[in-house]
């Protein structure tokens, strides 16, 4: 009971220290809103309508399948869903997220990232979360992987185990913001490896926070089917509409 007094007071604190604000536009929040503020959550850039079967980027039209990157580039993974554009609004906040040390959005994120994937999840039966790797280089300097706080918090809310350690980034890449499709495959080339040589599941849910060719996603899932895997599937916060929005965050 006293610990749960005590709980509450820290919370309360907390609230009066650091109360919650708008993931978009960074206003403190009213008492009962959460995440995002009721003026921003009409303009927050869901992906709702038509989607890549394959990647789920936005596409022109439910007659549209693929978009025009899926068309022509086979990949390594089965599916993914992204549940926002990275566009305006979401932009600006995934950038304070990775550069402000705005993890109080990660809750708000992880939620829509979940909704976004629900109904895909019965037909993927993923049997365990694995966040995409930091170098640990990146991570001692920023203090922390935004993927692998996601895939904590996706673990949480959906019960399927999260396994931070397994996946694991190995070399250190070049920024990737100037490099055309095979040059980005070039540079991921062995960046990343797995914990041990066998697996003990087939089935994987990869986490990360923005997708833009897939080429992170093609890396992991590659090696993962090396060590045995058989499908990957993905969730990501935030997708690239486009070849214009082909610029990653890391890189800002
Ligand atoms: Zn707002
Ligand atoms: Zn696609």
């Amino acid at each position: 009971m006293k610990e749960i007094h005590n709980k509450s007071v820290k919370n309360y604190l907390l609230a009066l220290l650091y109360p919650p604000r708008c993931v978009c536009c960074d206003t403190i929040l009213g008492l009962h809103e959460k995440g995002c503020c009721p003026k921003c959550e009409k303009s927050l850039p869901r992906i709702k309508g038509s989607s890549c079967m394959k990647c789920g980027k936005p596409v022109a039209g439910q007659e549209q399948e693929y978009c025009e990157d899926c068309r022509k580039y086979p990949h390594e993974f089965e599916r993914g869903r992204a549940a926002f554009t990275y566009t305006g609004a979401m932009r600006r906040s995934v950038y304070r997220m990775k550069h402000d040390n705005r993890r109080d959005y990660l809750p708000f994120y992880a939620e829509e990232m979940v909704q976004a994937v629900a109904s895909e999840l019965p037909r993927w039966k993923p049997e365990v979360i694995l966040p995409i790797p930091m170098h640990p280089r990146r991570k001692r300097r920023r203090g922390y992987n935004q993927s692998e706080l996601l895939a904590e918090h996706i673990s949480r809310l959906t019960g399927i185990p999260v396994k931070k350690k397994f996946l694991r980034c190995v070399k250190q890449t070049a920024a990737q913001k100037s490099l055309n499709r095979k040059e980005r495959m070039k540079n991921l080339e062995g960046s990343m490896a797995v914990a041990g040589e066998t697996i003990g599941f087939k089935r994987v849910l990869l986490v990360d926070d923005v997708y833009t060719t897939g080429s992170t996603m093609d890396e992991a899932a590659k090696v993962l089917k090396n060590a045995g895997a058989e499908s990957i599937f993905f969730i990501v916060l935030c997708s690239g509409k486009g070849k214009k929005a082909v610029c990653t965050i890391e890189n800002l």
